[in-house]
């Protein structure tokens, strides 16, 4: 495992400047979650980390490796969006290997990797089905299965549950949690439910406009908001 490091990541397209200077500290197995309001520029940021997006400037580090400019395969990250687009055709355990297979990981490795992360999601007994004959909330664990089978040394969260029902993103909230417990991956979790935040976060970070406007704890956040903005924005659940 290991911590990540992002170094003033500036991004502009066009004109328009969507990270302003944005440095993030994540230590290693800590979960870090963003939130802000929609077009602050944590998808860019997130996608930044990915190597999705190139940064106008700015650095990122993964451990003691400097992974800005390297290829996303090659940074030791997976990515889980909130649109997780899975392969229709493939069955749910063909949908976890494929990652693998594309490595050239021997069957065996693959077969292990996807029974483990299979265990851990519960969703041993869907490995036959296809996508179609998947409810949202299994669709999505999934998702998050390709990323655990990887094991990345970062994992990037991008809304993930923001396309579910309420009831189920409630549910889908303590598997979170109960991944990274078991897990402890090191983990930059985007949302912008706050609840989400205070439940899973170790550390939240909260942008606005492509600038960090505070960081702390969620207790720290709750009881000495930096400004109105931090204490208007966690204060008001939705
Ligand atoms: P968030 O995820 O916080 O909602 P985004 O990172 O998606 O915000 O977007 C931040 C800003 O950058 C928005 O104003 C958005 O319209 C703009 N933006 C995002 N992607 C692009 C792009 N590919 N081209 C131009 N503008 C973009
Ligand atoms: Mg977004």
């Amino acid at each position: 495992m290991a911590g990540l490091s992002i170094k003033d990541a500036r991004k502009h397209f066009g004109t328009t400047e969507v990270l302003k200077g944005v440095s993030i500290d994540v230590a290693d197995g800590e979960f870090t979650v963003i939130v802000g309001p929609s077009g602050c520029g944590k998808s860019t940021l997130l996608r930044s980390v990915a190597g999705l997006e190139e940064l106008t400037n700015g650095r990122i580090r993964i451990g003691d490796r400097d992974v800005t400019g390297l290829a996303p395969s090659e940074r030791g990250i997976a990515m889980v969006f909130q649109s997780y687009a899975l392969y229709p055709h493939l069955t749910v355990y063909e949908n976890m290997a494929f990652a693998l297979r594309i490595a050239k990981a021997d069957k065996v490795a693959i077969d292990a990797a996807v029974r483990r992360a299979a265990a851990i999601l519960n969703i041993e007994p869907l490995l036959d089905r296809k996508p179609a004959a998947l409810s949202g909330g299994q669709r999505q664990r999934v998702a998050i299965g390709r990323a655990i089978v990887r094991q990345p040394q970062i994992f990037l969260f991008d809304e993930p549950l923001s396309n579910l029902d309420a009831d189920l993103r409630v549910r889908m909230r303590y598997e979170f949690a109960e991944l990274h417990r078991q897990l402890g991956t090191t983990t930059l979790y985007v949302t912008h439910d706050q609840v989400e935040a205070m439940t899973l976060a170790d550390r939240i970070i909260v942008m606005r406009d492509g600038r960090i406007e505070q960081v702390g704890t969620p207790r720290e956040l709750y009881a000495r908001p930096a400004n109105i903005f931090v204490a208007q924005f966690l204060g008001t659940p939705r």
